[in-house]
């Protein structure tokens, strides 16, 4: 199943890829840029998860042992509810080609599944993504970029992402939610113990 699911995040990549070369004058992400990654939650289903931990097998040793000891830290923590993502390493994810769902879409503007309303990526409030048409005072988009292009939403909500449609024509079980530091408890808590 895992290869099938690999074929999913390709053709997702691609469509991701799409989308954020069309809102290219709003976008601000580049290399070194981990705001996404320093507080979150990081909801994934098993199946993101498993594919988390093949990359995270691969590693070359120095980049595990700092991954390994990000979440011994993490698990060690009390504050777990918004945490950094253990599997940063200086500012990059050392697990990037099978990071989850949510991590491929963040950044763009996007729809919420439950309300349909338009959700800002939070790195707005930073100065980055969208916030050269955005007020911070009024909380709405204000304008088209200069070439004219117009800030776009996109359905890439998680439950979408992950529906029930997608594991039919893709043949695969996403499986249970849960936040990224369950899964990793559940996984590590034995060998940091
Ligand atoms: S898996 Fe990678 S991209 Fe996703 S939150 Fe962690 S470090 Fe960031």
């Amino acid at each position: 199943m895992i290869n099938r699911y690999r074929k999913y995040l390709q053709i997702l990549d691609e469509k991701l890829d799409k989308m954020f070369k069309k809102q290219a004058p709003f976008i601000k992400c580049q290399k070194g840029c981990a705001y996404c990654c320093k507080e979150g939650e990081y909801p994934m289903s098993e199946l993101e998860f498993i594919e988390i931990l093949f990359k995270y097998n691969e590693l070359e040793q120095q980049i595990k042992d700092k991954v390994d000891a990000n979440i011994s830290n993490l698990l060690k923590s009390s504050r777990q509810k918004l945490y950094e993502c253990p599997f940063l390493v200086d500012n990059v994810c050392s697990v990037y080609q099978a990071r989850g769902l949510i991590c491929r879409t963040f950044g763009l503007l996007s729809y919420n599944d439950k309300t349909g309303k338009k959700k800002m990526p939070f790195c707005v409030d930073l100065g980055l993504n969208y916030s050269n048409v955005y007020d911070k005072d009024t909380k709405t988009l204000t304008e088209c970029a200069p070439d004219g292009t117009e800030p776009l939403a996109f359905n890439i909500d998680r439950t979408t992402l992950r529906s029930p449609n997608i594991e039919r024509d893709f043949n695969i079980f996403f499986g249970e939610d849960k936040a990224l530091v369950d899964w990793l408890r559940e996984e590590f808590q034995a060998v940091v113990d």
